[in-house]
């Protein structure tokens, strides 16, 4: 089922999500809904947090499902190991119409649970690693527009804020 996505300014996406318990029919749904939002977007990737559900999951398919094999699911994910830095556009699905240039790892490896409750770990080198992080960062109530710094956050805040306030966010 496709849910609805939150928008910057909603409290779920600012704050840091939990870990998930266990896993149990109801979480297998929400990662089934997860998929279903991520590709139906279309997006490389989905934090449970975006779907106003604050618990540590995220999906990714940087082939934007054109290849089974590269949907990734993660649940109480942490990093193994990060490294490099890339420099690139970056946007996100809770903000929408917005892109920015984001400092990244250009490598990274994460590990948590797969959606049978089994021990995983993926390794991802440019896009895959930026969207590592991008999704991590969804699970601790980041957003991409809080790594820029002053006058850059500021522009997009405000233009969000009119929008908003023009009940057009
Ligand atoms: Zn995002």
């Amino acid at each position: 089922m496709i849910r609805p996505i939150l928008k910057y300014g909603d409290t779920t996406l600012h704050q840091k999500a939990a870990d998930v318990p266990s896993i149990n029919p109801v979480i297998e749904r929400l990662i089934d809904d997860m998929i279903d939002t991520m590709y139906a977007a279309p997006g490389v990737g989905l934090a449970a947090p975006q779907i106003g559900v604050p618990f540590r999951i995220f999906v990714i398919d940087v082939s934007v499902g054109r290849d089974p094999e590269s949907l990734i699911v993660m649940v109480n994910p942490e990093f193994v190991s990060r490294d490099g830095m890339q420099l690139e556009e970056e946007g996100c699905l809770s903000v929408p119409g917005f892109e920015a240039t984001v400092v990244r790892p250009m490598h990274a490896v994460v590990k948590g649970l797969d959606r049978s409750g089994r021990e995983h770990q993926r390794e991802g080198t440019g896009l895959l690693a930026r969207a590592f992080q991008h999704e991590m960062d969804h699970l601790d109530g980041r957003l991409f527009i809080d790594h820029l710094r002053g006058i850059k956050r500021d522009v997009i805040v405000r233009r969000i804020r009119k929008l908003s306030r023009a009940g057009k966010w």
